[in-house]
């Protein structure tokens, strides 16, 4: 009997998918990422393991720079009719109904969009996958994940599995935007610094008109307390409503109707009377990657870092972070430059952003719901009265707080 020879190891190299990048993720940092990337000419694949882009009720607020990003991208007018625009924010006392308000408009000398746009996560998402398809028929493969990569000196050798089949892709460069548990980080055996808070955060959603029981509450509002501060946000069909849990808890509990009554009869004086659409328990973490960079793999997103959501800064630094690197690699890409010496600036420029401004602020946010002093101000309260009456640092603070200010703190890191 004959036996075949051996095949060739070069023959399925012949099969394997080729791109220039290969996005892992379809959340709203990597299809921003390879929008952004096809609309400069390059050839994108993006991979989602998923079926489609979640209806998650996760992030809701993209800040005025994002705005920006987006309106370069062609998509905001498309996002301005799904959501809401929020110029002003508040911070109130729990107890005393105290207000402290800021309002963006103050910063329409210097921007195009003074406003926060509450529009949910998924939105932004679904929209760039259409316009991706639009652009690069086939470019956008769901239930498609990444199950290992190898990469060499001259790219990447990414296996990925379907529903049918483990294929083969190649590519000059991976993004792994593959969210909090990401592949692309543990495979690159980056490290994950930082913590996890001991309490779980719990969102509802409702359609019930809580704006009935406060007195001139805005669409994004921040309620300090010592012992159950919240976060009241509008979104177009619903308030969101944040809190944070004891961890000694159970999820079932946390998640289950009489929890949600007792959390909106301290809101409403009538939990049973507020249905909702929507709850969802939240585990709080502060971590940066170690390295932004191995080699050709990059991370961006909340694969690279996570924090707590009290400030809305999440998604926003994270599209903040492929609003860089992709116009690195189109460098690359387009114009020869160094592969080398530009990706590493990414690393060192979005991560110490997400050292100096993410983290800082977001623990500090954390920091100042919790400060409640009961009907007395607390020391934060009295800090952020004082800011908002002194005209330079309400725009400082106006200015931090809109991550204005990261971004020009980035472009000054060489
Ligand atoms: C309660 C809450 C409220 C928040 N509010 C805000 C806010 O108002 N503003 C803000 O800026 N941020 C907010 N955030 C944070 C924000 O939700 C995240 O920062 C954001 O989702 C990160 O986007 P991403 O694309 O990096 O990751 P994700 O949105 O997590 O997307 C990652 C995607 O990768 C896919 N994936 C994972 N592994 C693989 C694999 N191996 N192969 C293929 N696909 C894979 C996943 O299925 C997922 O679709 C909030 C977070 C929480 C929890």
């Amino acid at each position: 009997m004959e036996i075949a020879a051996p095949r060739p190891k070069t023959e399925g190299l012949n099969l394997m998918k080729r791109v220039q990048v290969l996005v892992v993720g379809a959340g709203p940092v990597g299809t921003t990422a390879a929008y952004r990337l096809a609309k400069a000419g390059i050839d994108v694949m993006v991979v989602e393991a998923l079926a489609g882009c979640p209806e998650d009720m996760r992030a809701s607020t993209m800040h005025p720079p994002t705005l920006d990003m987006m309106a370069e991208l062609g998509v905001l007018e498309d996002l301005e009719v799904q959501g809401l625009r929020a110029p002003v924010y508040q911070y109130r006392n729990r107890r005393s109904g105290e207000v402290i308000e800021f309002d963006m408009a103050e910063l329409s000398d210097i921007s195009r969009h003074p406003y926060r746009l509450q529009c949910e996560q998924f939105k932004l998402s679904r929209l760039l996958v259409r316009k991706l398809e639009a652009l690069q028929p086939g470019s956008v493969r769901f239930l498609h994940r990444l199950v290992g990569f190898e990469q060499d000196a001259d790219g990447i050798t990414a296996q990925v599995e379907t529903p049918f089949a483990i294929e083969t892709i190649r590519a000059d460069y991976v993004i792994g935007a593959d969210g909090a548990n990401s592949s692309v980080r543990k495979w690159t055996g980056t490290e994950f610094e930082g913590f996890t808070y001991p309490e779980r955060f719990l969102t509802l959603s409702t359609a019930y008109p809580i704006e009935k029981h406060f007195d001139r509450l805005v669409s994004v509002n921040y309620v300090a307390d010592v012992e159950e501060w919240c976060v009241l946000l509008r979104v177009p069909a619903f308030w969101r409503i944040l809190v944070p849990t004891h961890s000694d808890v159970t999820d079932e509990e946390l998640l289950s109707d009489a929890y949600k009554d007792s959390v909106l009869d301290r809101l409403t004086h009538n939990g049973p009377a507020v249905a909702t659409s929507h709850r969802t328990l939240y585990r709080v973490h502060q971590r940066v990657a170690k390295s932004f960079r191995s080699g050709r793999a990059l991370l961006a997103g909340d694969a690279a870092h996570l924090n707590n959501p009290l400030g809305g800064f999440g998604m926003n630094s994270g599209i903040h972070d492929v609003w860089n690197l992709t116009e690195k690699l189109r460098e690359i890409l387009k114009d020869g430059g160094d592969g080398d010496a530009l990706l590493d600036r990414y690393d060192r420029q979005r991560r110490q952003i997400a050292h100096s401004f993410v983290q800082t602020q977001t623990i500090e946010n954390k920091r100042m719901m919790e400060s409640g002093n009961g009907e007395q101000r607390s020391e934060m309260e009295i800090q952020l009265e004082s800011v908002v009456k002194d005209d330079a640092r309400r725009r400082a603070y106006l200015l931090r707080q809109s991550m204005y200010q990261s971004l020009a703190e980035e472009a000054g890191i060489g």
